[in-house]
């Protein structure tokens, strides 16, 4: 079985707690993920929204060397996604808050000289490219010349967090293909995971851009009275199949990012979903589909 995971945070975790990415009891360690025959991820680094200017530059600047340094201690269990290096587990590095640029496009260049392939462009609250979901207003100037920067470098841009407004604009201002690396479909009768969550609208201008959806697991995102745990998952799953949306669709999880259901409480548990899925009539294919291969394929083209 193999996994490709577009969203978490555990690499921030690790460098502001000071423990090992390789063993620790955090949602994710390269240890349990090792378990897997491929396992990709996606590791953000989060910029927490009370950062701007120099403040979030330095921040991400210390969670990426931090990252890079435990990559170095344990290579022969990690590498850089699209490197020839042999690893049971690969790496893309991303950012969760465009901030992370300092407001200015030479930042963005930088973080693109340090690895960064995918950034999503806000987190809940308005910075200086786009408004989260939290927050009123849309895409700013200096978000389109963000936008299109971004776009030449060969950044993926990631749309979740975003309001709606922003969405809509940056979604008529994009040229590439763009994901949402960890948010789900807009099913799930909850107010506060509606914020958050995706119109049919929505995951249709993503499907049209050729792009991609992460499903996140936070309780919040898809939970509510009628379905919990793998059930609440397996509802999200079963919505983006039955829309015909089965080659967009791939994991999001938002490990060490959010609160999770004890079923789907760390990486370990993929195998007991999986499994469920089978037993629920998902044929194999389809399940590598979802797990791994659509997210593959998206990201061979770029990296
Ligand atoms: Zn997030």
């Amino acid at each position: 079985m193999k996994i490709f995971d577009l969203h978490c945070d555990t690499a921030g975790e690790c460098y502001n707690e000071g423990i090992s990415l390789f063993s620790n009891d955090l949602h994710l360690s390269i240890e349990r993920a090792s378990q897997y025959d491929e396992y990709t991820q996606l590791f953000a680094v989060w910029i927490p929204d009370k950062l701007r200017g120099n403040d979030a530059v330095e921040y991400f600047n210390n969670v990426a060397d931090n990252f890079y340094k435990e990559i170095e201690l344990h290579k022969d269990d990690i590498s850089i996604y699209g490197d020839d290096r042999k690893t049971p587990v690969k790496a893309i590095l991303t950012v969760e808050g465009g901030s992370a640029c300092g407001g200015t496009i030479d930042g963005l260049k930088n973080l693109y000289k340090k690895g960064v392939r995918v950034i999503t462009l806000t987190w809940n609250a308005r910075n200086e490219i786009a408004s989260g979901a939290f927050a009123e207003g849309g895409l700013s100037e200096f978000g389109k010349e963000f936008v299109r920067c971004a776009e030449e470098l060969g950044i993926v841009l990631d749309v979740s967090h975003l309001n709606k407004q922003s969405f809509f604009e940056f979604a008529e201002f994009a040229r590439k293909p763009f994901i949402a690396s960890h948010s789900n479909a807009d099913i799930v009768n909850n107010d506060y995971g509606r914020k958050r969550n995706l119109t049919k609208e929505q995951i249709d201008i993503i499907k049209n851009a050729k792009g991609l959806v992460g499903l996140n697991y936070y309780t919040e995102f898809i939970e509510d009275d009628e379905a919990r745990g793998i059930d609440a998952l397996c509802r999200q799953i079963d919505y983006f199949c039955e829309q015909g949306y089965e080659d967009i669709v791939a994991l999001g999880s938002d490990y060490d990012g959010c609160r999770i259901n004890e079923v789907l409480h760390g990486v370990e548990k993929l195998d007991e979903v999986y499994k469920e899925l089978l037993n629920r009539g998902y044929t194999e294919d389809l399940l590598q589909k979802l797990f791994w291969k659509n997210a593959d394929e998206f990201f061979k083209k770029i990296i």
